[in-house]
């Protein structure tokens, strides 16, 4: 949604009872929706008049004892003030006889768009020009009969209205405050075709991180099966195709862990030393830098899935047929070579390389957490920023710490290496610490001061030549 969202708090007058001001509200339609609003209707004390083309087939117990049903004249001249449209669209022609009738009354229509790409007229906009001595308000088509049915304490709460009428709007508010539901005032009718596209999009945020993660994976994942299988296939018949299904995955979730998780914090590095760059924190950051930015939330809950995945894949190793067999084979090297394999330097590093990634991991967690919304809004601006930016950085430490411990000395044994290709996991590790190594940048007093003072406003001369002169 591009159109701001209006405050929904009103005047003690507006928290008035809808009863008071419109006893019956009528609905015009007996189907799924017209059935769960009149529920919803009936428990928020309203008296409800359904109105429906023939009464004689609505079964007995459909809508509660509360609710009046009659035909569409005898509902429509029942309602005070209010008529919901709880039909299809395409049926508001069937209607126009009801013109006078519903003269000087509110039309809410609840109607949703057929496709996404809607050309001309919305709905809402062509039952205006329908009935033109109405008031017609686009409301609660993005509630869903399971969100007017569950009331006030579970699924959305929000209702977007719009409407030309402010009369009209106002009363919708009322109704859908006395429902327990949030009204946003979305302004003008001509806002309706986005209102009535919303319910039609697919988590619209979530697109581009998820394309992101999954490219990644795709990288990482293609280039373990060229690296561990492929290559030692054709350069020594080595036949490893097993570790396609459960090693390489477990190889590549990591991996694209880290680099998501940095990505989260690159954008907002990226945009400080901009800032610092340009002197200014009024120039607007390009609009790809923006979109980035507003999608961090989802990269940092796709990082930790990955992260968790890696988790669990991780416990899952040793129940493999192929651990159970290179232990036998350990054992059995080591009774008959008696091998003292077991060094202090590497009980230390297992020890440090799984410490650090479940500590990654139980921080990550604790990131995902507050960033549900139930969880964030408790916090206050200090607090939530301690969170995702301070733990969050804690976290991309620890993951880098937890990959380079399991690198530990092999990164620099021309071993691994092999057909002259760095592992996965120094690739993973590159963005990150490029990341780390800017952040610490940007905490140098003479580098943080400057940055602080242009958050508060201060501009570089280059960006405000005229100062001088307006001093004089
Ligand atoms: P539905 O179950 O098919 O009900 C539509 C009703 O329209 C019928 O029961 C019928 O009632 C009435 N109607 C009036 N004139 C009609 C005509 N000429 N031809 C056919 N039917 C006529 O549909 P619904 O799910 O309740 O949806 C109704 C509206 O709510 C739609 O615009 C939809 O986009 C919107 N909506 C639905 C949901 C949802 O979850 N279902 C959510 C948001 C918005 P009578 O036979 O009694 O007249």
């Amino acid at each position: 949604m591009t159109t701001p969202l209006l405050s929904d708090s009103e005047g003690p007058a507006d928290a008035l009872p809808v009863c008071l001001t419109s006893p019956t509200v009528a609905i015009l339609g007996s189907g799924d929706f017209a059935r769960s609003l009149a529920l919803r209707l009936v428990a928020s004390g309203v008296r409800v008049v359904v109105g429906s083309r023939c009464v004689n087939r609505i079964p007995s117990g459909l809508f509660p004892d509360a609710v009046e049903l009659r035909n569409q004249e005898g509902a429509v001249s029942q309602a005070v003030c209010l008529v919901f449209m709880a039909l299809f669209p395409e049926h508001y022609c069937s209607l126009l006889g009801l013109q006078s009738a519903l003269a000087g009354k509110v039309l809410v229509d609840v109607s949703n768009a057929a496709e996404m790409n809607i050309h001309g007229l919305s709905n809402a906009e062509r039952l205006a020009e329908l009935f033109p001595n109405s008031l017609v308000v686009k409301g609660f088509n993005t509630v869903s009969t399971w969100e007017l049915q569950t009331g006030a304490h579970d699924g959305s709460r929000q209702v977007l209205i719009c409407s030309n009428s402010t009369e009209g709007k106002k009363k919708v508010v009322q109704l859908a405050r006395q429902m327990g539901f949030h009204p946003v005032d979305m302004g003008g009718l001509s806002a309706a075709r986005e209102i009535e596209v919303a319910p039609l999009r697919l988590l619209p945020s979530w697109s581009g991180p998820v394309v992101v993660t999954f490219l990644l994976f795709l990288f990482f994942y293609g280039y373990g099966v060229l690296l561990g299988i492929l290559l030692p296939f054709l350069a020594q018949g080595h036949n490893a195709f097993y570790r396609l299904a459960l090693d390489l995955v477990n190889e590549s979730l990591p991996a694209v862990a880290l680099v998501t998780l940095a990505l989260v914090y690159f954008p907002g590095l990226f945009a400080a030393w901009l800032q610092l760059w340009s002197g200014t924190k009024y120039r607007r950051f390009p609009s790809w830098l923006d979109n980035w930015l507003q999608r961090r939330k989802q990269l940092g809950l796709l990082s930790f899935l990955g992260a968790a995945l890696h988790g669990v894949y991780s416990l899952c190793l040793p129940l493999r047929r192929i651990s159970l067999h290179r232990i036998v084979n350990t054992i059995f090297i080591g009774l008959v070579c008696d091998l003292k394999c077991l060094t202090t330097l590497g009980v230390w590093r297992s020890e440090l390389y799984l410490s650090c990634g479940v500590l990654g991991l139980g921080v990550l967690s604790l990131l995902a957490v507050t960033s549900l919304p139930s969880v964030g809004n408790t916090l206050n601006w200090r607090e939530f920023t301690f969170v995702q930016s301070g733990l969050g950085y804690i976290a991309l430490t620890l993951s880098i710490m937890h990959t380079l411990f399991f690198g530990w000395d092999f990164a620099f044994h021309i071993e691994a290496y092999p057909f002259y290709m760095p592992p996965s996991y120094l690739l993973a590790v590159v963005l990150p610490c490029i990341v780390l190594v800017c952040r610490c940048f940007l905490l140098l007093p003479c580098i943080f001061t400057r940055l602080t003072r242009i958050r508060r406003g201060w501009e570089s001369k280059r960006n405000c030549p005229h100062d001088g002169k307006r001093l004089m």
